[in-house]
Protein backbone atom coordinates (compact mmCIF):
# COMPACT_ATOMS: atom_id res chain seq x y z
CA UNK A 1 0.00 0.00 0.00
CA UNK A 2 1.61 3.41 -0.64
CA UNK A 3 2.35 5.87 1.99
CA UNK A 4 0.17 8.23 1.55
CA UNK A 5 -2.75 5.93 1.77
CA UNK A 6 -1.50 4.37 4.86
CA UNK A 7 -1.07 7.99 6.39
CA UNK A 8 -4.51 8.59 5.82
CA UNK A 9 -5.97 5.50 7.48
CA UNK A 10 -3.18 5.76 10.36
CA UNK A 11 -4.90 9.73 10.15
CA UNK A 12 -8.33 8.39 10.35
CA UNK A 13 -7.79 6.10 13.63
CA UNK A 14 -6.00 8.86 15.41
CA UNK A 15 -9.42 10.90 14.32
CA UNK A 16 -11.59 8.46 15.07
CA UNK A 17 -9.85 7.73 18.77
CA UNK A 18 -10.53 11.46 19.61
CA UNK A 19 -14.02 11.35 18.83
CA UNK A 20 -15.76 8.71 21.14
CA UNK A 21 -19.19 10.94 21.00
CA UNK A 22 -20.23 13.37 18.56
CA UNK A 23 -19.81 16.30 20.62
CA UNK A 24 -15.84 15.28 20.54
CA UNK A 25 -16.06 14.54 16.86
CA UNK A 26 -17.13 18.51 16.55
CA UNK A 27 -14.66 19.03 18.83
CA UNK A 28 -11.81 17.01 16.68
CA UNK A 29 -12.86 18.48 13.88
CA UNK A 30 -12.73 22.03 14.62
CA UNK A 31 -9.29 21.68 16.03
CA UNK A 32 -8.49 20.44 12.86
CA UNK A 33 -10.00 23.28 10.82
CA UNK A 34 -8.69 25.73 13.43
CA UNK A 35 -4.96 24.17 12.40
CA UNK A 36 -5.68 24.98 8.36
CA UNK A 37 -6.93 28.52 9.43
CA UNK A 38 -10.88 28.41 9.47
CA UNK A 39 -11.82 30.67 12.55
CA UNK A 40 -15.03 30.02 13.78
CA UNK A 41 -17.59 32.52 12.96
CA UNK A 42 -20.60 33.38 10.78
CA UNK A 43 -21.58 34.10 7.86
CA UNK A 44 -21.85 38.01 9.08
CA UNK A 45 -18.44 37.62 10.02
CA UNK A 46 -17.54 38.21 6.04
CA UNK A 47 -16.21 36.11 3.58
CA UNK A 48 -13.13 33.75 4.45
CA UNK A 49 -12.79 29.92 5.97
CA UNK A 50 -15.62 29.79 8.85
CA UNK A 51 -17.22 27.28 11.61
CA UNK A 52 -19.94 27.40 13.38
CA UNK A 53 -20.62 24.91 15.92
CA UNK A 54 -24.34 23.28 16.78
CA UNK A 55 -23.95 20.60 19.72
CA UNK A 56 -23.36 17.46 17.95
CA UNK A 57 -23.10 18.97 14.76
CA UNK A 58 -21.11 21.51 13.05
CA UNK A 59 -20.88 23.46 9.60
CA UNK A 60 -17.87 24.86 7.63
CA UNK A 61 -17.29 26.82 4.89
CA UNK A 62 -14.90 29.18 2.70
CA UNK A 63 -16.36 31.85 0.64
CA UNK A 64 -15.53 34.51 -1.27
CA UNK A 65 -16.18 38.35 -1.65
CA UNK A 66 -19.58 39.06 -2.21
CA UNK A 67 -22.94 36.56 -2.29
CA UNK A 68 -22.25 32.88 -3.21
CA UNK A 69 -24.01 31.66 -6.38
CA UNK A 70 -23.12 28.06 -6.31
CA UNK A 71 -22.43 25.45 -3.78
CA UNK A 72 -20.61 22.30 -3.26
CA UNK A 73 -21.28 20.76 -0.14
CA UNK A 74 -20.30 17.50 1.46
CA UNK A 75 -22.62 16.46 4.43
CA UNK A 76 -21.48 13.34 6.52
CA UNK A 77 -22.72 12.12 10.38
CA UNK A 78 -20.55 12.35 13.67
CA UNK A 79 -23.25 9.88 15.23
CA UNK A 80 -22.84 6.16 15.46
CA UNK A 81 -25.36 3.25 16.56
CA UNK A 82 -24.67 3.09 20.88
CA UNK A 83 -25.60 2.38 24.53
CA UNK A 84 -26.41 5.79 25.64
CA UNK A 85 -27.19 6.53 29.70
CA UNK A 86 -30.61 7.50 30.97
CA UNK A 87 -31.43 9.53 33.23
CA UNK A 88 -31.22 7.52 36.44
CA UNK A 89 -29.03 5.52 35.65
CA UNK A 90 -27.69 3.45 38.65
CA UNK A 91 -29.26 0.60 39.64
CA UNK A 92 -27.64 -2.39 41.50
CA UNK A 93 -28.78 -6.36 41.28
CA UNK A 94 -27.58 -9.44 43.37
CA UNK A 95 -24.83 -7.21 44.89
CA UNK A 96 -23.61 -5.64 41.35
CA UNK A 97 -23.75 -2.03 40.50
CA UNK A 98 -25.36 -1.77 37.38
CA UNK A 99 -26.04 1.58 34.90
CA UNK A 100 -29.46 1.64 33.05
CA UNK A 101 -28.89 1.87 29.10
CA UNK A 102 -30.97 3.18 26.34
CA UNK A 103 -29.68 1.39 22.83
CA UNK A 104 -29.49 4.31 20.22
CA UNK A 105 -29.78 3.73 17.03
CA UNK A 106 -29.68 0.68 15.05
CA UNK A 107 -26.90 -0.47 17.07
CA UNK A 108 -25.81 -4.25 16.28
CA UNK A 109 -26.21 -5.16 19.69
CA UNK A 110 -24.27 -8.65 20.32
CA UNK A 111 -20.89 -6.53 19.55
CA UNK A 112 -20.97 -4.63 22.82
CA UNK A 113 -20.59 -7.90 25.03
CA UNK A 114 -17.71 -8.71 26.43
CA UNK A 115 -15.64 -5.34 26.10
CA UNK A 116 -14.14 -2.74 28.13
CA UNK A 117 -16.28 0.01 28.11
CA UNK A 118 -15.44 3.58 28.54
CA UNK A 119 -17.71 6.68 29.31
CA UNK A 120 -17.69 10.10 27.23
CA UNK A 121 -20.39 13.10 26.08
CA UNK A 122 -21.18 16.40 27.63
CA UNK A 123 -22.36 17.68 30.86
CA UNK A 124 -24.23 20.87 31.29
CA UNK A 125 -23.17 22.69 34.39
CA UNK A 126 -24.10 25.80 36.38
CA UNK A 127 -22.32 28.58 35.12
CA UNK A 128 -22.99 31.74 37.15
CA UNK A 129 -26.94 32.44 36.50
CA UNK A 130 -26.95 30.39 33.14
CA UNK A 131 -25.65 26.81 31.66
CA UNK A 132 -22.02 26.16 30.33
CA UNK A 133 -20.80 23.01 28.64
CA UNK A 134 -18.37 20.66 29.23
CA UNK A 135 -17.30 17.55 27.36
CA UNK A 136 -15.80 14.96 29.14
CA UNK A 137 -14.46 10.96 28.37
CA UNK A 138 -13.65 8.06 30.80
CA UNK A 139 -11.25 5.89 29.15
CA UNK A 140 -10.79 3.71 32.10
CA UNK A 141 -12.85 0.39 31.48
CA UNK A 142 -15.77 1.59 33.87
CA UNK A 143 -18.38 -0.87 32.31
CA UNK A 144 -18.76 -4.52 30.80
CA UNK A 145 -21.44 -6.58 29.33
CA UNK A 146 -20.40 -9.98 30.23
CA UNK A 147 -22.01 -12.42 27.63
CA UNK A 148 -24.06 -15.37 29.25
CA UNK A 149 -22.07 -18.72 29.69
CA UNK A 150 -22.76 -21.45 26.62
CA UNK A 151 -23.26 -23.87 30.01
CA UNK A 152 -25.99 -21.81 30.81
CA UNK A 153 -27.43 -21.00 27.53
CA UNK A 154 -26.60 -24.25 25.24
CA UNK A 155 -28.72 -23.51 22.11
CA UNK A 156 -27.19 -20.17 21.79
CA UNK A 157 -24.89 -20.99 18.62
CA UNK A 158 -27.90 -23.12 16.82
CA UNK A 159 -30.31 -20.67 17.55
CA UNK A 160 -28.68 -17.44 17.36
CA UNK A 161 -28.53 -14.93 20.20
CA UNK A 162 -31.28 -12.86 21.21
CA UNK A 163 -30.67 -9.72 23.11
CA UNK A 164 -33.31 -8.12 24.90
CA UNK A 165 -32.24 -4.29 24.90
CA UNK A 166 -33.47 -3.42 28.35
CA UNK A 167 -32.73 -6.57 30.29
CA UNK A 168 -29.60 -7.94 28.94
CA UNK A 169 -27.28 -4.94 27.66
CA UNK A 170 -27.45 -3.57 31.09
CA UNK A 171 -23.60 -2.81 32.10
CA UNK A 172 -21.84 -3.90 35.14
CA UNK A 173 -19.78 -1.45 36.98
CA UNK A 174 -18.90 -2.88 39.71
CA UNK A 175 -19.29 -4.87 43.15
CA UNK A 176 -22.45 -3.51 45.99
CA UNK A 177 -24.67 -1.05 46.18
CA UNK A 178 -25.38 1.99 43.96
CA UNK A 179 -26.32 4.49 44.85
CA UNK A 180 -28.49 7.07 42.69
CA UNK A 181 -26.12 9.41 41.37
CA UNK A 182 -23.01 7.91 42.42
CA UNK A 183 -21.93 7.31 38.14
CA UNK A 184 -22.36 10.60 37.79
CA UNK A 185 -20.63 12.26 40.28
CA UNK A 186 -17.59 9.55 38.68
CA UNK A 187 -17.95 11.41 35.58
CA UNK A 188 -17.99 14.70 37.04
CA UNK A 189 -14.92 14.11 39.11
CA UNK A 190 -13.24 13.02 35.53
CA UNK A 191 -14.31 16.32 34.08
CA UNK A 192 -13.14 18.82 37.19
CA UNK A 193 -16.63 19.79 37.86
CA UNK A 194 -18.56 19.48 40.85
CA UNK A 195 -21.57 17.05 40.89
CA UNK A 196 -23.58 19.59 42.19
CA UNK A 197 -23.28 21.73 39.51
CA UNK A 198 -24.59 19.26 36.78
CA UNK A 199 -27.71 19.78 35.82
CA UNK A 200 -27.86 17.46 32.58
CA UNK A 201 -25.28 14.99 30.61
CA UNK A 202 -25.36 12.81 27.30
CA UNK A 203 -23.64 10.57 27.93
CA UNK A 204 -22.45 7.67 26.24
CA UNK A 205 -20.74 3.95 26.69
CA UNK A 206 -17.36 3.92 23.70
CA UNK A 207 -15.34 0.79 22.99
CA UNK A 208 -11.73 1.05 24.69
CA UNK A 209 -9.74 -0.68 21.82
CA UNK A 210 -8.08 1.71 20.09
CA UNK A 211 -8.55 1.69 16.36
CA UNK A 212 -6.03 0.30 14.35
CA UNK A 213 -4.47 -1.04 10.71
CA UNK A 214 -5.07 -4.54 10.79
CA UNK A 215 -4.62 -7.90 8.38
CA UNK A 216 -0.88 -9.20 7.22
CA UNK A 217 -0.37 -6.56 5.36
CA UNK A 218 -2.33 -3.69 7.21
CA UNK A 219 -5.14 -3.86 4.31
CA UNK A 220 -7.54 -2.96 6.61
CA UNK A 221 -8.54 -0.41 9.07
CA UNK A 222 -10.40 -1.84 12.11
CA UNK A 223 -12.12 0.70 14.38
CA UNK A 224 -15.28 1.88 15.84
CA UNK A 225 -17.54 4.26 14.35
CA UNK A 226 -16.07 4.14 10.86
CA UNK A 227 -19.59 4.98 10.34
CA UNK A 228 -19.91 7.97 9.35
CA UNK A 229 -16.43 9.40 11.33
CA UNK A 230 -14.31 8.33 7.88
CA UNK A 231 -16.44 10.49 5.49
CA UNK A 232 -16.19 13.20 8.56
CA UNK A 233 -12.64 12.81 8.32
CA UNK A 234 -12.32 13.14 4.60
CA UNK A 235 -15.04 15.61 4.40
CA UNK A 236 -12.90 18.16 6.96
CA UNK A 237 -9.62 16.83 5.17
CA UNK A 238 -10.89 17.91 1.85
CA UNK A 239 -12.42 21.35 3.14
CA UNK A 240 -8.47 21.90 3.97
CA UNK A 241 -7.30 20.99 1.19
CA UNK A 242 -9.78 22.54 -0.92
CA UNK A 243 -8.78 26.04 -2.84
CA UNK A 244 -10.91 28.84 -1.58
CA UNK A 245 -11.75 32.05 -3.29
CA UNK A 246 -11.27 30.75 -6.56
CA UNK A 247 -14.71 32.54 -7.99
CA UNK A 248 -16.14 28.98 -8.25
CA UNK A 249 -18.96 27.10 -5.70
CA UNK A 250 -18.32 27.86 -2.50
CA UNK A 251 -17.00 24.97 -0.75
CA UNK A 252 -19.26 23.65 2.37
CA UNK A 253 -18.69 20.82 4.72
CA UNK A 254 -21.68 19.90 7.29
CA UNK A 255 -21.54 17.49 9.89
CA UNK A 256 -24.62 15.99 11.73
CA UNK A 257 -25.60 14.80 14.33
CA UNK A 258 -28.73 12.49 15.29
CA UNK A 259 -28.90 10.53 11.64
CA UNK A 260 -28.77 7.11 13.08
CA UNK A 261 -32.19 7.94 15.09
CA UNK A 262 -33.75 9.77 11.48
CA UNK A 263 -32.67 13.33 11.59
CA UNK A 264 -35.40 15.03 12.86
CA UNK A 265 -34.10 17.19 15.57
CA UNK A 266 -32.52 21.13 15.96
CA UNK A 267 -29.11 20.22 14.78
CA UNK A 268 -29.84 16.79 12.67
CA UNK A 269 -30.27 16.60 8.84
CA UNK A 270 -34.10 17.51 9.29
CA UNK A 271 -33.26 21.27 10.85
CA UNK A 272 -32.61 25.01 8.87
CA UNK A 273 -29.05 24.68 9.85
CA UNK A 274 -27.79 24.27 6.27
CA UNK A 275 -30.48 25.84 4.76
CA UNK A 276 -29.87 28.64 6.58
CA UNK A 277 -26.24 28.83 6.49
CA UNK A 278 -27.04 28.76 2.50
CA UNK A 279 -29.55 31.50 2.36
CA UNK A 280 -27.35 33.95 4.25
CA UNK A 281 -24.52 33.04 2.10
CA UNK A 282 -26.23 33.60 -0.61
CA UNK A 283 -27.55 37.25 0.36
CA UNK A 284 -30.77 37.33 -1.28
CA UNK A 285 -29.45 35.86 -4.45
CA UNK A 286 -30.86 32.94 -6.08
CA UNK A 287 -28.53 30.03 -6.10
CA UNK A 288 -27.42 28.46 -9.23
CA UNK A 289 -28.44 24.84 -8.85
CA UNK A 290 -26.27 23.62 -12.12
CA UNK A 291 -23.14 24.86 -10.77
CA UNK A 292 -24.00 23.01 -7.14
CA UNK A 293 -23.83 19.51 -6.22
CA UNK A 294 -24.53 18.59 -2.72
CA UNK A 295 -22.80 15.01 -1.87
CA UNK A 296 -24.02 12.85 1.54
CA UNK A 297 -20.87 11.05 2.00
CA UNK A 298 -21.76 7.56 3.82
CA UNK A 299 -20.55 4.20 4.33
CA UNK A 300 -21.70 1.62 1.67
CA UNK A 301 -21.82 -2.01 2.43
CA UNK A 302 -18.65 -4.16 0.56
CA UNK A 303 -19.70 -7.60 -0.05
CA UNK A 304 -18.74 -10.19 2.67
CA UNK A 305 -17.03 -12.98 1.79
CA UNK A 306 -19.05 -14.93 4.25
CA UNK A 307 -22.53 -13.82 3.18
CA UNK A 308 -22.04 -13.04 -0.67
CA UNK A 309 -25.36 -14.13 -0.81
CA UNK A 310 -26.89 -10.65 0.32
CA UNK A 311 -25.70 -8.63 -2.26
CA UNK A 312 -27.21 -8.23 -5.69
CA UNK A 313 -24.39 -9.82 -7.85
CA UNK A 314 -24.65 -7.06 -10.59
CA UNK A 315 -23.38 -4.67 -7.87
CA UNK A 316 -21.02 -6.09 -5.65
CA UNK A 317 -18.36 -3.58 -3.81
CA UNK A 318 -15.07 -4.71 -3.17
CA UNK A 319 -13.23 -3.05 -0.18
CA UNK A 320 -9.88 -1.26 -1.59
CA UNK A 321 -12.02 -0.89 -5.05
CA UNK A 322 -12.80 2.50 -4.36
CA UNK A 323 -15.59 5.10 -3.40
CA UNK A 324 -19.02 3.73 -3.43
CA UNK A 325 -22.25 5.47 -5.84
CA UNK A 326 -25.36 4.56 -4.01
CA UNK A 327 -28.27 4.36 -6.45
CA UNK A 328 -32.43 3.67 -4.99
CA UNK A 329 -35.11 4.16 -7.26
CA UNK A 330 -37.22 4.67 -3.96
CA UNK A 331 -34.94 7.86 -2.78
CA UNK A 332 -33.11 6.35 -0.05
CA UNK A 333 -30.16 7.62 -1.35
CA UNK A 334 -30.63 10.66 -3.53
CA UNK A 335 -27.98 9.81 -6.31
CA UNK A 336 -29.67 10.71 -9.96
CA UNK A 337 -28.60 10.21 -13.34
CA UNK A 338 -27.09 13.39 -13.92
CA UNK A 339 -25.66 13.97 -10.18
CA UNK A 340 -23.42 10.11 -11.12
CA UNK A 341 -22.70 11.40 -14.13
CA UNK A 342 -20.84 14.47 -11.99
CA UNK A 343 -19.39 12.23 -9.37
CA UNK A 344 -18.21 10.23 -12.30
CA UNK A 345 -16.75 13.58 -14.46
CA UNK A 346 -15.25 14.42 -11.12
CA UNK A 347 -13.58 10.25 -10.66
CA UNK A 348 -12.23 10.46 -13.94
CA UNK A 349 -10.34 14.06 -13.76
CA UNK A 350 -8.83 12.89 -10.51
CA UNK A 351 -7.67 9.10 -11.50
CA UNK A 352 -10.00 7.45 -8.32
CA UNK A 353 -12.08 4.67 -9.03
CA UNK A 354 -15.58 4.31 -8.65
CA UNK A 355 -18.49 1.01 -7.76
CA UNK A 356 -22.14 1.40 -7.92
CA UNK A 357 -23.91 -0.29 -5.37
CA UNK A 358 -27.69 -0.81 -5.13
CA UNK A 359 -29.53 -3.23 -2.38
CA UNK A 360 -30.84 -6.71 -2.87
CA UNK A 361 -34.57 -6.15 -4.45
CA UNK A 362 -35.81 -8.25 -1.60
CA UNK A 363 -34.22 -6.57 1.24
CA UNK A 364 -34.96 -3.18 2.91
CA UNK A 365 -32.60 -0.43 2.02
CA UNK A 366 -30.97 1.74 4.75
CA UNK A 367 -30.59 5.65 3.84
CA UNK A 368 -28.76 8.90 4.56
CA UNK A 369 -28.74 12.61 4.95
CA UNK A 370 -28.96 12.79 1.37
CA UNK A 371 -32.52 12.61 0.52
CA UNK A 372 -33.05 14.76 3.78
CA UNK A 373 -30.91 17.76 2.73
CA UNK A 374 -32.18 17.85 -0.98
CA UNK A 375 -35.93 17.94 0.25
CA UNK A 376 -35.00 20.78 2.93
CA UNK A 377 -32.56 22.49 0.56
CA UNK A 378 -33.65 21.97 -3.09
CA UNK A 379 -29.82 21.22 -4.24
CA UNK A 380 -29.17 18.38 -6.61
CA UNK A 381 -27.90 15.40 -4.27
CA UNK A 382 -26.21 12.13 -4.90
CA UNK A 383 -25.01 9.33 -2.39
CA UNK A 384 -21.48 8.18 -2.13
CA UNK A 385 -18.83 6.96 0.39
CA UNK A 386 -16.33 4.28 1.11
CA UNK A 387 -17.07 0.67 1.46
CA UNK A 388 -17.03 -1.27 4.50
CA UNK A 389 -18.14 -4.85 6.41
CA UNK A 390 -19.59 -4.69 9.78
CA UNK A 391 -21.92 -1.95 9.88
CA UNK A 392 -23.45 -0.64 12.90
CA UNK A 393 -21.09 -3.01 14.68
CA UNK A 394 -19.08 -1.49 17.92
CA UNK A 395 -15.94 -2.45 15.65
CA UNK A 396 -16.51 -2.22 12.30
CA UNK A 397 -13.54 -2.81 9.02
CA UNK A 398 -12.79 -0.83 5.60
CA UNK A 399 -9.47 -1.35 3.80
CA UNK A 400 -6.80 1.08 4.41
CA UNK A 401 -6.99 2.18 1.21
CA UNK A 402 -10.25 3.79 0.67
CA UNK A 403 -10.26 6.97 3.00
CA UNK A 404 -7.55 7.88 1.13
CA UNK A 405 -9.48 7.62 -2.46
CA UNK A 406 -12.03 9.19 -1.09
CA UNK A 407 -10.40 12.26 0.49
CA UNK A 408 -8.90 12.71 -3.12
CA UNK A 409 -12.34 12.84 -4.69
CA UNK A 410 -13.93 14.96 -2.50
CA UNK A 411 -11.10 17.52 -2.90
CA UNK A 412 -12.30 17.35 -6.52
CA UNK A 413 -15.76 17.62 -6.13
CA UNK A 414 -15.31 20.78 -3.60
CA UNK A 415 -12.90 22.23 -6.32
CA UNK A 416 -14.78 21.91 -9.94
ZN1 LIG B 1 -23.94 6.21 8.36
Amino acid sequence: MDTDATHQAEDLCAFIDASPSPFHAVATASARLEAAGFAEGTPDDGPGPRYLKASGSLLAWNSGPGPSRGFRVLMAHTDSPNLRLTPNPDRSTHGMRQLGIEVYGGALLNSWLDRDLGCSGRLAVRAGDGVGEVLVRIDRPVARIPQLAIHLDRGVNEKGLVLNPHIHLSPVTGLGEAEQGAFLAEVADEAGVSTADVLGFDLMLHDLAPATLAGTGREFVSAPRIDNLLSCHAAVDALCAARGDTGGPTPVVVLYDHEEVGSTSATGAGSPLLRSLLERLLDGASPDLGASLACSVDGAHAIHPNYADRHDAQHVVHLGGGPVLKFNASQRYATDAPGAARVRLAAERCGVPLQSYSHRADLPCGSTVGPITAAVTGLPTVDLGAPQLAMHSARELCASSDPGMLQVLLVELLGT
